[in-house]
């Protein structure tokens, strides 16, 4: 195999480092990267695979360890992000679930924003508190709160930013001296971000997690995460956690991830673009009650989202006129967006959080983020914008005829 990437690539630009960054090319100098479906390695020697379990020579030993293929995945991730160490896992999940159990222990501390995707807020709210790890949840967007929360076990800081669904925007680098004041340390869900529009190491936090399975595959195929910070923090903390309890990537979908790498810039450009003229139509329509997207001079962080992000995101949620019977209505009627609870895909996908992703949370807790039953959330799609505007046409009509 020939040398990871060249040394310099860090000076490329993104575009460039998506479509080369961390290929590794066998004798046969094929193009497209391998996809090295194996799940160990042979040794020439017994001196061999001694050294190589000796940590001696680098070679690789066990796909649940490393593989070649998701070695070039996270490579890419690593020069994307603009951070020294990454490691791929089986889900988005497995990377929230590895980069926090990693960092603690009973008696142990976790602040969160109360505006979590569905799964981590499993985590942190069921799940750590099973081992003595007790957490407490804030509204992210209130320092105050954030500073209130801290206490000295206090070993994480943990949130999403853009949130799901309320596309909250939460200050990275407020949040990263907050943490590192107390000792702690931050770790970030990039995902409705996108490694393109925001990037949370250089504002400050030590870890960042993706979903791979959202917009770096972009197609709606495979499922895949990936968590990225410093040499020190993975090689200290994670790799052996990952390596002795097994959530690896599949060295197939690493492979499906490093194709969908290839295109993620212009991906996530023309679908922000989109988003950005959805948000802006639908604004001014009578029927939609408000529309949340953080590039527009409404979003109650505007401010910041402008500061913090390079662009306004791929999602949309809005609230419709007429509550859940309306925004079934509005879903119902449109033909290209499809329903899926799914986001940054290729297509256009919607769903209706407060019966779905959210349907577990109380009331109350749903009112408490902003979850009425009129929202809806939109993942905008490669589709022509025009075929989109006209679909939400389609579904304002429907809305219309039921508020
Ligand atoms: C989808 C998602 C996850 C979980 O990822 P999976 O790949 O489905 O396990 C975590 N956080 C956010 C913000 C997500 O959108």
């Amino acid at each position: 195999m020939s040398a990871p990437s060249d040394p310099k690539s860090r000076s490329l630009k993104p575009a460039t480092l998506l479509v080369h960054g961390g290929s590794l090319r066998s004798p046969f100098g094929e193009m497209s990267e391998a996809l090295f479906l194996t799940q160990s390695f042979a040794y020439p020697t017994m001196q061999a695979a001694e050294a190589r379990f000796k940590g001696d020579d680098p070679g690789f030993i066990y796909s649940r360890f490393s593989n070649p293929t998701v070695a070039m995945f996270e490579q890419r991730m690593c020069l994307l992000e603009g951070a020294e160490a990454a490691r791929a896992t089986a889900s988005g999940m497995a990377a929230v679930t590895a980069a926090l159990l990693s960092q603690v222990k009973c008696g142990d501390h976790v602040v969160a924003a109360r505006a979590l995707f569905g799964s981590c807020l499993y985590v942190v709210e069921e799940l750590l508190p099973r081992f003595g790890v007790s957490a407490t949840l804030v509204d992210g967007a209130d320092l105050a709160q954030w500073k209130a929360a801290i206490r000295k076990e206090t070993k994480v800081l943990f949130l999403e930013t853009p949130t799901n669904p309320g596309l909250e925007v939460y200050d990275l680098k407020a949040l990263a001296d907050l943490a590192h004041e107390a000792g702690a340390r931050l770790v970030v869900d990039n995902v409705f971000a996108t490694p393109l529009l925001q990037k949370p190491l250089e504002l400050g936090a030590d870890i960042v997690v993706y979903s791979a399975t959202k917009h770096i595959d972009g197609q709606g195929r495979c499922l895949g995460g990936v968590i990225l910070g410093s040499q020190a923090l993975i090689e200290e903390n994670l790799h052996n956690f990952l390596r002795q309890t097994g959530p690896a990537m599949s060295p197939f979908n690493a492979w499906v991830m490093l194709k969908g790498l290839e295109t993620l810039q212009l991906r996530v450009a023309q679908q922000t673009s989109t988003a950005a003229r959805i948000a802006d139509f639908l604004a001014s329509q009578s029927g939609i009650a408000r529309v949340l997207y953080p590039f527009r001079d409404d979003h109650p962080q505007a401010a910041l989202a402008r500061r913090q992000m390079t662009g306004g995101g791929t999602l949309v949620t809005f609230e419709v006129v007429g509550g859940k019977e309306a925004a079934f209505a509005f879903a119902n009627a449109l033909g290209v967006v499809k329903i899926s609870n799914n986001l940054g895909d290729a297509k256009s996908l919607i769903t209706h959080p407060a019966t779905t992703t959210h349907q577990r949370l109380t009331p109350e807790a749903r009112a408490a983020l902003g979850i009425s039953e009129g929202l809806l959330r939109l993942s905008v799609g490669l589709e022509d914008p025009d075929d989109l505007i006209d679909d939400m046409e389609r579904g304002l009509s429907a809305a219309r005829a039921r508020a």
